[in-house]
Parts: C-alpha cells; sequence; structure tokens
C-alpha cells in the first residue's frame, strides 16, 4: 500500500491537495476534519462531543479520534492506499496510526508536509470563512487557538516522521498546480527508492 500522511498547519490547503492526490495515485481519502463535520450535520454523538472541541480550536480527545480512524482503516483496508489528511495531529495519534496499520502488515509510506507561513494561512482561513459556513473559520480567537494547538501538539509529529526518515517538506506557495506539481515529485522520488 501507499500510506501518505499529508501534513501541515490550519489552511495549508491539505484538503484541495487531498483531492488531486487521490486521483492520481488511486488512494482512499481520509479527513478527520470532513468525517468530523459530517457527523455535526447529522447530529449524531460523536458530532455532538466534536463539535463541542472544533468551536474552540481544541482537538477533538485522541481516544476519540482514533477510534473513528480504525474503524475508517478496517473498512477500506484492501485498498491501494490511504491519503491521511488532518491526522495524525499528535503524537499519541502517530503512535496510534503505526499499531493500527502494522496490525494490517502495513505501514506510514511517508509524510509530505506543506510549508507555508502564518500571515498567509490567517488571510487564507478568513477567505475561507466568508464562503465555507465553517463557525471555526470565521471566528478570530478560534483561528489563533488553532494554530497555538498546532505549534504545541502537531508540529512535533512531523519530528517524529523525521526521525523515522519518512518526513519530506514541499513549499506550499503558488498555484494550485505548482503545489500539486512539487508533492507528487516529492511521492514518486520517495517510492522509487
Ligand atoms: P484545519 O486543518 O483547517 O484546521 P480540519 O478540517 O483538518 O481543518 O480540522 C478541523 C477541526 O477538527 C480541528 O481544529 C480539530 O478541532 C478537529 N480535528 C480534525 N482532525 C483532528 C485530529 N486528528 N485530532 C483531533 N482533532 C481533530
Amino acid at each position: 500500500m501507499l500510506n501518505i500522511i499529508l501534513f501541515g498547519p490550519p489552511g495549508a490547503g491539505k484538503g484541495t491537495q487531498s483531492a488531486k492526490l487521490i486521483e492520481k495515485y488511486n488512494l482512499i481519502h481520509l479527513s478527520t476534519g470532513d468525517v468530523f463535520r459530517y457527523n455535526i450535520k447529522n447530529e449524531t454523538d460523536l458530532g455532538v462531543l466534536a463539535r463541542s472541541y472544533i468551536d474552540k480550536g481544541e482537538l477533538v480527545p485522541d481516544e476519540v479520534t482514533n477510534d473513528m480512524v480504525k474503524d475508517f482503516i478496517i473498512r477500506n483496508v484492501n485498498e491501494q492506499g490511504f491519503i491521511f489528511d488532518g491526522y495524525p495531529r499528535t503524537i499519541a495519534q502517530g503512535e496510534a496510526l503505526d499499531r493500527m496499520l502494522t496490525e494490517h502488515n502495513t505501514t506510514v509510506t511517508m509524510m509530505v508536509a506543506l510549508e507555508v507561513d502564518e500571515d498567509e494561512l490567517v488571510k487564507r482561513l478568513i477567505e475561507r470563512g466568508k464562503t465555507s459556513g465553517r463557525a471555526d473559520d470565521q471566528n478570530e480567537d478560534t483561528i489563533r487557538n488553532r494554530f497555538k494547538v498546532y505549534q504545541e501538539e502537531t508540529a512535533p509529529v512531523a519530528v517524529f516522521y523525521s526521525d523515522q526518515e519518512k518526513y519530506r517538506g514541499v513549499h506550499g506557495m503558488g498555484s494550485v498546480d505548482e503545489i500539486f506539481e512539487r508533492l507528487t515529485h516529492a511521492i514518486d522520488s520517495r517510492s522509487e527508492e
């Protein structure tokens, strides 16, 4: 399997690039943010719980998130591979993902990270908030808190994969196609090794 973690701060463009990557490599897309939003919309128990964290810009607890990912992997394990988008977001989630994939005799192939500076990200999120209807993109305090959480809890996950020699950073500014080109270059050079 080709299992790719698409990493980067809020607003880095993970959703946009994931949509293109799944098509090119025939992968299954798991966006934990999308799954939470789907549950919020349908007012499931998971949605009600997730909402209480997401609206504040906090992370949904690891155990809840990991259980959801575990179910998703079990349902799709016969596919060619996954793009994990917005997951893992903590070291504990990274360790859980490694265990889940090992159980299915597979592993994380690589982490590709979109690197974008914070001023640009805030601008993008505010723009997105005007059209997406996402409550967490419309409140400046929530946006700020998401960056704080990203620095404190999520950034260390890059080091976790870098230590395993699975990390590749990609410049995340430019057109959608330019960034896609950089990502595919990083992915293709890795899988030929
Ligand atoms: P963004 O990357 O723009 O913040 P996402 O859709 O990835 O958007 O995530 C939206 C929110 O959903 C996060 O701020 C967080 O509250 C929650 N969330 C998404 N993925 C995770 C995860 N892996 N662990 C915990 N919470 C998550």
